[in-house]
């Protein structure tokens, strides 16, 4: 340990590190005692050589080191089992109802900065973002088959970050075997999911819990919150559907019609067929479309005359509007936008639920952005649900980045 090069911090860096937060930037460093290859384990002293952690190096990235530790560590395959067995652990607290798909390893949310592991029944599906874990595949690999014996490992390393870290993408299977699309069940839906070609690593695993609570709403304005109570004449828009989560939950809660958009022409194939497989296919109507396009037609009236709003209830999950925080003005335009059409086509009483996957755009600044589109198409909102991203994508609030998902269920009052 003694041999491993040193990282000095600049005066005023080292608290971030202590509160636990991996990333050293660049611009932190002071000096390297030692050279060190990009990907080498260093360790991490303050300007005045107090030892603070070991990480991984590389120099080509903003984030000079992720620290993986405040002590002092070997990366091995003993390491990486501990790790990946103890975010496990945290997902058998606190995901409920035992789903076989989950994100086993959220990077920074599981102290493992630069590594991703999703589980699809029993196929894993790596993404590594850094150049560290990059070197670590080997033994993250063979750490998952001691922990899990899946059927498969397929990497999906296709992160615009791996461009910063001097990485060029990479998928492929690193074991076992995949023959084609997995089946998945989410809280009693089933989908088919691309691992190979599909978004993310197939599947958008951080709002399976909000798939149910959403459908659940549909319930509860039947006023019982019995999910076998029917819904019976409610008709259901699901904006950027990609596979149907929100949709064909809603529809097998028994409402008359589920209304799926997405542009992506796959995506919506896909999802009909999911409609298919579940029994679900005669209430279920799909377009392949933009959304802005769509709500943009069907908001369009002639002068003096009023959209009629046709909807019980809308589903807004867009993709992120921004990855950066100088569009974030941009961004909200977007927002304003999709929520000021939307609210026009929503019913009295209907439902709007809205989510942001945005990490730069916070819950208050979303909501702002709900409030001033529903001021200017002049109705009155109650927000009866708030979301976040689900319990297998950990929050640590030191480390606001793991923060990104939050959602409303809003009901017009008038
Ligand atoms: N609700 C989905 C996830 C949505 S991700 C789920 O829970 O699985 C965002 C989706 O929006 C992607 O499927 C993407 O193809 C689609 N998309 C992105 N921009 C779009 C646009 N302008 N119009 C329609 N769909 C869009």
């Amino acid at each position: 340990m003694q041999s491993l090069p040193t990282i000095l911090l600049k005066p005023g860096e080292a608290d971030r590190i202590i509160a636990g937060h991996p990333w050293i930037y660049s611009g932190s460093v002071l000096r390297l005692t030692q050279p060190a290859a990009d990907g080498d384990l260093v360790q991490v002293k303050d300007h005045r050589q107090r030892f603070l952690g070991t990480g991984l190096y590389n120099s080509k990235s903003r984030i000079a080191v992720r620290v993986l530790s405040p002590d002092r560590i070997e990366v091995d395959r003993t390491f990486f089992e501990s790790r990946i067995r103890a975010a496990l652990a945290v997902r058998q607290r606190y995901l409920s109802g035992s789903p076989g798909s989950f994100r086993v390893v959220n990077a920074e949310s599981d102290f493992l900065s630069g590594l991703i592991v999703d589980k699809y029944e029993d196929i894993l599906v790596l993404q590594i973002s850094s150049l560290g874990m990059e070197r670590s595949k080997s033994l993250i690999v063979e750490a998952l088959q001691t922990i899990f014996s899946p059927r498969a490992i397929i990497e999906r390393s296709e992160t615009g970050a791996r461009k910063f870290e001097g990485l060029p993408d990479a998928n492929g299977v690193l074991a076992g075997n995949l023959d084609g699309p997995v089946q998945i069940s989410t809280s009693g839906i089933s989908f088919e999911v691309d691992l190979i070609g599909g978004q993310k690593t197939g599947f958008y695993l951080d709002q399976q819990v909000n798939y149910r609570l959403v459908a659940e709403l549909l319930s509860r304005a039947q006023g019982c919150a019995d999910e076998v109570v029917r819904t019976p004449g409610a008709q259901v828009l699901d904006c950027f559907c990609f596979l149907g989560g929100f949709g064909l939950h809603a529809a097998r809660a028994g409402v008359a019609g589920v209304h799926m958009l997405d542009q992506s022409a796959d995506a919506i194939a896909a999802a009909k067929q999911n409609a298919e497989r579940n029994g679900l296919a005669e209430k279920c109507s799909f377009e392949a479309v933009n959304v802005f396009d769509w709500l943009k037609a069907h908001t369009r009236v002639p002068p003096h005359e009023k959209v009629v709003p046709q909807w019980d209830m809308i589903i807004l999950d867009p993709p992120s509007f921004t990855r950066t925080r100088s569009a974030v003005p941009d961004a909200l335009r977007g927002y304003k936008e999709i929520h000021l059409r939307a609210l026009k086509l929503l019913k009295p009483g209907g439902t709007l639920a809205t989510f942001c996957c945005s990490h730069h755009v916070d819950a208050g600044l979303f909501q702002d952005t709900v409030l001033s589109a529903a001021f200017d198409t002049r109705r009155i909102l109650r927000r009866v649900a708030a979301y976040a991203q689900s319990p297998d994508h950990p929050i640590i609030p030191m480390i606001p980045e793991t923060e990104y998902l939050k959602g409303f269920a809003f009901e017009v009052v008038r």
